[in-house]
């Protein structure tokens, strides 16, 4: 045997475990990382071109730590878009809301402390909680895929978690969560501790419902969590950000290390802000398209779950990991998350979509 990461004095609880990470194959159609299938507008590459030509003159800096400006504009954006008027002191940004994730473990989590998160939703929540010490607790969800409100109030008030994941829409399933609910497992949060709860809305542009942004209001534990990954179709900038009181924007400043997001990202998103109509309209297309996914493939008889993401989770498969193969070997990669009889797929082009389709009637006809 040779040697390997276990033959290194690495922390116990890693010891085994695996890293995060869809499987990235060379194959005609790849609809299995959420992303957004249009590369940017022409227009757009210039003005990161331009912005960046500007940002790297002053390189021999470090960037503007607290990314004052950039901060501005997304504040701008949720203000516009989320029915709820925030400035830049509610809004926090970092690279990816992975980032953005760990930063609130490292300032509300860490060793003696847990998290709870209602499965199966985003593995990473999980994942960033072991890297941070945070113990992982995994909350219950119904048949259906929605958080079930008195389970999740029980598994609250029964193991008091110092922080409450509640992702809306979901991944992998595409659930939206109601007001009511975050609104319940709110007070439920603040008996039982208080904690901090984290409302992860990396998909909500794709949702039939608004943003929970307002419930921010008056709610000084609540965290809105966002991304440029998904509805900005700029997953390779790595941009996310957070919406919440200003002592939160402030509690995480504690963590993060300085200069954490760098000049050319900053420049980069900016000039992606600039263009936000344009990237919002490649949302509306990509909205019909998840409905024509969920219509065609319960017309070829498979089960969807209700999505209000640009993914659908399909199924029920008595082996999921082979039809995801047969799939495949179609040249169309989707994902399995792990969820027993369910497969997911990521919206894409009208082509990629057809093709996907096509893949999924001849398994369909292969199982009769
Ligand atoms: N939250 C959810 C629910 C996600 O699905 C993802 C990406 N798959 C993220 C957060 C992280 O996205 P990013 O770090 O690219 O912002």
């Amino acid at each position: 045997m040779s040697f390997g990461i276990d033959d290194l004095p690495i922390r116990d609880e890693l010891r085994g475990k695996s890293p995060y990470g869809a499987p990235q194959l060379d194959v005609p159609v790849q609809l299995n990382t959420n992303e957004n299938p249009y590369e940017l507008p022409a227009e757009l590459v210039a003005r990161i071109a331009e912005r960046v030509a500007d940002a790297a003159r002053t390189l021999n800096r470090y960037p503007d730590r607290d990314a004052v400006e950039l901060r501005t504009e997304l504040a701008a954006y949720l203000t516009r878009t989320g029915k709820h008027p925030v400035s830049r002191e509610n809004v926090w940004a970092a690279n990816g809301s992975n980032e953005v994730i760990q930063q609130l473990l490292q300032t509300f989590g860490g060793p003696g402390r847990t998290a709870i998160g209602f499965e199966p939703s985003y593995s990473m929540h999980a994942l960033i909680a072991r890297g941070t010490g945070t113990g992982w607790i995994s909350g219950p969800r119904r048949e259906d895929f929605r958080v079930d409100v008195e389970a999740a109030e029980q598994a609250i008030a029964e193991n008091a978690p110092d922080v409450v994941f509640i992702t809306s829409p979901n991944n992998p399933t595409g659930t939206a969560v109601e007001a009511e609910t975050v609104l319940a497992l709110y007070e439920a949060a603040q008996a039982a501790k208080p904690s901090l709860v984290i409302v992860d809305e990396a998909y909500v542009e794709f949702s039939h419902r608004d943003s929970l942004l307002p419930l921010i209001e008056g709610r000084p534990n609540l965290v809105i969590s966002r991304t440029m990954s998904k509805a900005f179709g700029a997953a390779g900038l790595r941009l996310g950000y957070l919406a919440a009181h200003p002592a939160v924007v402030d509690a995480v400043q504690l963590v993060r290390l300085p200069y954490h997001l760098s000049a050319v990202t900053q420049a980069t998103a900016l000039a992606a802000l600039e263009h936000t109509d344009t990237l919002l309209g490649y949302v509306e297309q990509l909205k019909a398209e998840r409905d024509r996914l969920v219509a065609e493939v319960r017309a070829i008889g498979y089960e969807v779950t209700e999505s209000d993401a640009n993914f659908i989770q399909f199924g029920k498969f008595e082996d999921s990991h082979t039809a995801w193969q047969k799939i495949l070997d179609q040249g169309v990669l989707v994902r399995d998350n792990g969820v027993p009889g369910w497969l997911r797929v990521t919206a894409g082009t009208p082509a990629e979509n057809d093709a996907f389709l096509e893949a999924v009637r001849a398994l369909k006809k292969e199982q009769h």
